[in-house]
C-alpha cells in the first residue's frame, strides 16, 4: 500500500508542476469561477460543450498542489465525456475523497483520479480536491456567481 501511496503522490506532484490544459479557451461555451477560502485556492474553468459532450475544458488559477493537480487531472478525465457521465465521475470521485467509497472498486474506474484516495484521511483537503469539480458543475449550469467548495 505504501508503494501505491508513493505512486499517487508522484502523480499529484507531476500534475502540480506541469498542469495539463492550463490557460484560456477562446471557444469556450461555459465559464465558472471557484474559490476555496479555507485554503486560498482560486480556479476558473473554461468549458466547451457541444451536443451534451465536453469537447474541451481548460482551467486557470492558483492554489495548493492538491487543487491544481485535481483540476489538471479533471480536465484530462472529462474531455470527450457526456455531461451526464461527467457528473457520474464526480459523484464517484467525491465518494472516494470523502471516504465513502474508499478504498475499493471505485479506484479502478477513476484512473488517475484514484491518486486522491489519500485525501479522505485529511477532511480539510477535501475542499481542495473537489474545488475544480464544483466549479465545473457550476459552469455546466451557467452560474454567474462565484462558487465555493465550502
Ligand atoms: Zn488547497
Amino acid at each position: 500500500m505504501s508503494d501505491l501511496r508513493e505512486l499517487y503522490q508522484e502523480v499529484i506532484l507531476d500534475h502540480n508542476k506541469k498542469p495539463r490544459n492550463y490557460g484560456e479557451l477562446p471557444e469556450a461555451t461555459h465559464h465558472a469561477i471557484g474559490h476555496n477560502r479555507l485554503c486560498g485556492d482560486r480556479i476558473t474553468i473554461h468549458l466547451q460543450v457541444e451536443d451534451g459532450i465536453v469537447t474541451n475544458v481548460r482551467f486557470e488559477g492558483s492554489g495548493c498542489a492538491i487543487s491544481t493537480a485535481s483540476a489538471s487531472i479533471m480536465t484530462e478525465t472529462l474531455k470527450g465525456r457526456t455531461l451526464e457521465d461527467a457528473r457520474h465521475v464526480f459523484e464517484t470521485f467525491h465518494g472516494l475523497v470523502t471516504g465513502k467509497g474508499c478504498p475499493g472498486g471505485a479506484a479502478a474506474e477513476l484512473g488517475k483520479l484514484a491518486a486522491f484516495s489519500g485525501v479522505c484521511d485529511y477532511p480539510a483537503r477535501v475542499k481542495c480536491a473537489t474545488l475544480a469539480w464544483h466549479t465545473f458543475v457550476a459552469a455546466t449550469k451557467d452560474q454567474d456567481a462565484p462558487v465555493s467548495s465550502e
